[in-house]
């Protein structure tokens, strides 16, 4: 029996779903614009620099 497996993965996805939609400090301008574009691209809003990262979060 899966007793709570359910809720778990709700869970989970939940965090990522914070952490897909928060702002990342770019590493090139410093300023906290740095947004996910598509799976595993991020993009500064303020220079416009990409970066290849974490399907979920920003790994500078
Ligand atoms: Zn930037």
């Amino acid at each position: 029996m899966v007793v709570g497996y359910g809720k778990k993965l709700r869970v989970k996805t939940r965090e990522v779903n914070k952490k897909a939609k928060k702002s990342y400090k770019c590493p090139s301008c410093s300023r906290t614009k740095v947004k996910r574009t598509a799976n595993g691209v991020w993009a500064c809003k303020k220079c416009g620099t990409k970066y290849a990262s974490g399907a979920f979060e920003f790994k500078s």
